[in-house]
């Protein structure tokens, strides 16, 4: 099946009506001119229909945070980029994982006001990106070897097309039009320096690593079977906050590692707070989230797999996530010289590592240094406990 765009009136045109409508036939009459020199028949036609583009955002996303507005009802635009249908799906994804944290109890329900806050930003963003492409393609079309030259990566040829303004706005838009151009704004749930969370530990620094966009993808050997797997994709979006622990090499971060365990283990801490109450009888399958549904850990080390012990080198609570232990140990042709991979990708020391919160829906949330002490799950506790129900890390808590 083929899908065909076909223009069928234009803003110079001298008696141009953005609601022109056109025949089925019409429709083939225009995509039959505009090819030619070469011939186009059809054997049957599955669908068409004729819309003007229309740019539209709804000035509210929500009544009350009560009743909540998201894809086209909000929010409308060209087919040009693709995004129509991506930006639908990752508004449900962002209100679904939200109302389910609210729902479950672990979340203050103000954590619903980033919806509109989050999701109304990024129609703007694509509104805008829109709106120039838009008329790039009804201006002018662009010429065979201007498509080709906004897709290629030869020096000689993108050169040769500089100054061409369809290849400048296609590329600015890459990032956007492949989905890893989203960026959430600062907030409580996306560290910033603004953010109640202050600590030297924090968003360490070198760390390039963004808050508010996608991990980085990765890939590393899970330790229990030597399978190669996508690190982003190991926890499935089961609404729970995936804490990456990047334990860089393991006989350098023992003292670390255990203390994040001890850290963890005491009454007022977020792991604490919100763990299960079943978790005496949770099955050994339950992979995922043997402790809460509010989170998860993954424990990467900078180590060849047949280095790492799980029982030995993966302290108490955090061995139960013995699926998610995992070697960093490929080479990857983004950071070839690196000896940990993964680590280097996010920005991480490769020796002593670092923890990465990454949000239920993929954008990283908030980066802290792995250190000994308990400045790491003081920072955890500060993240949690900016947008949770209950108080943690506080040590009144323990009375
Ligand atoms: C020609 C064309 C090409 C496109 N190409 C792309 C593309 O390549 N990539 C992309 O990402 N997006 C594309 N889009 C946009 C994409 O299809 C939409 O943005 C997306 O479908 C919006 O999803 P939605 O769930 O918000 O709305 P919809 O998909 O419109 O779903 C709304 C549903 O609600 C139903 N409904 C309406 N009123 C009522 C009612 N009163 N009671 C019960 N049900 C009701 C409708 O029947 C419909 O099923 C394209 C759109 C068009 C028109």
């Amino acid at each position: 099946m083929v899908r065909l765009y076909i223009q069928i009136a234009s803003s110079t045109d001298a008696d141009f009506s953005p609601r022109k409508t056109a025949s089925e036939e019409d429709v083939q009459a225009y995509a039959k001119k505009i090819l030619q020199p070469y011939s186009i028949e059809w054997e049957r036609v599955e669908w068409y229909s004729v819309y003007p583009i229309g740019q539209g955002i709804s000035d509210n996303y929500t009544l009350d945070h009560r009743v909540f507005l998201g894809g086209d009802a909000c929010h409308t635009h060209s087919p040009k980029a693709g995004q129509g249908m991506n930006t639908a799906f990752l508004d449900a994804q962002n209100l679904a994982w939200k109302i389910n944290l609210v729902e479950r109890g672990f979340a203050d329900r103000s954590l619903l006001h980033t919806y509109e806050f989050e999701r109304k930003d990024v129609a703007e963003t694509l509104l805008s990106f829109d709106n120039k492409y838009a008329k790039l393609f009804s201006q002018k079309p662009p010429s065979a070897s201007a498509v080709a030259a906004a897709s290629e990566s030869t020096p000689a040829v993108q050169e040769s097309h500089g100054d061409n303004q369809f290849v400048q706005v296609f590329k600015e838009g890459c990032e956007f039009t492949s989905g890893y151009g989203v960026k959430y704004q600062p907030s409580v749930i996306t560290w910033s320096p603004q953010h109640p969370v202050q600590s030297p530990v924090v968003q360490p620094e070198g760390s390039k690593l963004r808050p508010g966009r996608l991990m980085i993808n990765a890939d590393v050997t899970r330790v229990v079977d030597a399978n190669v797997v996508h690190l982003e994709q190991e926890v499935p979006m089961n609404g729970s906050f995936r804490i990456f622990v990047f334990a860089g090499k393991l006989d350098l971060t023992k003292g670390a590692l255990r203390d994040l365990e001890q850290g963890l283990r005491k009454r007022s801490s977020f792991y604490a707070t919100y763990e299960r109450q079943d978790v005496k009888t949770v099955s050994h399958h339950e992979k995922h989230n043997p402790h809460s549904h509010f989170f998860t850990f993954c424990i990467i080390f900078a180590n060849k797999r047949p280095e790492v012990e799980i029982s030995r080198d993966v302290p108490g609570l955090l061995a139960q996530y013995r699926d998610h232990v995992y070697a960093d140990n490929l080479w990857s042709r983004r950071v070839p010289d690196a000896h940990a991979s993964a680590h280097a990708k996010m920005d991480l020391d490769q020796d002593r590592g670092g923890v990465i919160v990454v949000r239920p829906d993929g954008y990283i949330a908030f980066v802290t240094s792995l250190i000994e002490g308990t400045g790491t799950v003081d920072a955890l506790n500060g993240y949690f406990g900016s947008f949770c129900t209950k108080k943690i890390g506080q040590d009144s808590a323990h009375l």
